[in-house]
């Protein structure tokens, strides 16, 4: 019996996908496909999902929104399992709000404004999951995730943990679950009581601050790369005389040359190149290694 046929016995009702391509599932609208895909519609699922692929052996790739994912040209040998709608809920606890893991950031923060908490603001424009974002420890404008959990649930082999944001172990762009592959469930956010109208402004601030700034109009995953300890990558690309360098597809943005985008056709190899051509100069002419923020997965080759 293969794989296939072992995950339609052990999780009936599930839809289980051969041979899916992964670039409309990212922002940066490149990678080949996963051998299989599912969206499961509930914790219970997903365990039976990823217990499955366990015991066969095989390979899981954890998507949330795909907006930190360069999956390689040749695809993932293996399942991907996308968290999304079915574990997208939102509501609110004596200490602020908690969401499932599959639960849009932007969503989580207009949820924040509505109830006029805050503590969120800066979240609004991050176009991830709860997941994907308590994984990465997102932040922008001087916030981030780790900063005001509260708990965060985990899977943690067949094991749910609940975990503190001190056993979470974040760091910047890191936590726990990237370290050890722990899979997020969900998250407890502490918020506190503010005013409606600040909370409003303030989220206004930062769309029109990314819109102004940003390649919003590009596929991009964001900024492609960590910020250096004492330097902005941005301002490193730029100083290398890098705006604009393009290979194939992929073009260093003329308007932020922290981000990589796509002008249209790249592939995961066009970013690859262009991304290894960057470090270079920029080392050549700093000192300074630029490291990916994209986590980069899948086969070169099919
Ligand atoms: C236009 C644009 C602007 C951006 N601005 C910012 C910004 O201001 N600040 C910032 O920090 N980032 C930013 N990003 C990057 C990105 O949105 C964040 O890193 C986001 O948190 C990724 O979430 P995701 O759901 O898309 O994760 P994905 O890209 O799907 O996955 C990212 C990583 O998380 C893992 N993962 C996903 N879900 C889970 C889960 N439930 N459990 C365990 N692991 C999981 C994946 O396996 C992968 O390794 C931006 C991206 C874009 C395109």
């Amino acid at each position: 019996m293969d794989f296939f046929e072992t995950l339609s016995l052990r999780c009936p009702g599930l839809t289980i996908q051969k041979n899916i391509r992964l670039d409309k599932y990212t922002t940066l609208r490149v990678g080949g496909p996963a051998d299989y895909f599912a969206e499961p519609a509930g914790e219970g699922e997903l365990i039976q999902l990823l217990k499955a692929a366990k015991d066969a052996g095989v390979p899981v790739l954890l998507m949330g929104n795909g907006s930190n994912l360069l999956v390689r040209d040749g695809g993932f040998r293996g399942l991907a399992v996308r968290l999304c709608k079915a574990f997208s809920r939102i509501e609110p606890w004596e200490g602020g709000l908690s969401a499932q893991a599959g639960a849009l950031l932007s969503a989580l923060s207009r949820a924040a404004a509505d109830a006029k908490l805050t503590g969120l603001e800066f979240a609004q424009g991050i176009p991830g999951t709860v997941g994907g974002g308590v994984y990465m420890n997102a932040g922008a404008y001087g916030g981030e995730l780790g900063a005001i959990i509260d708990s965060v649930r985990v899977l943690d082999g067949d094991t749910v943990q609940t975990l503190s944001p001190a056993e979470m172990a974040f760091g910047y762009r890191f936590s726990r679950a990237m370290r050890d592959g722990l899979l997020v469930l969900g998250a407890r956010f502490r918020l506190q009581k503010g005013d409606g109208e600040a909370i409003e402004a303030a989220m206004r601030d930062f769309a029109s601050r990314r819109k102004e700034k940003q390649p919003l109009e590009y596929p991009s995953a964001g900024s492609f790369f960590k910020r250096p300890a004492g330097h902005f990558a941005g301002a490193l690309i730029e100083q290398a005389g890098l705006k604009g360098c393009q290979v194939g597809g992929a073009q260093v943005s003329e308007k932020h040359a922290g981000f990589l985008i796509n002008r249209g056709g790249a592939s995961a190899s066009d970013f690859l190149q262009l991304m290894a051509l960057v470090q270079d100069k920029v080392e050549n002419l700093s000192g300074v290694r630029l490291e990916p923020e994209v986590r980069i997965v899948g086969d070169d080759k099919l």
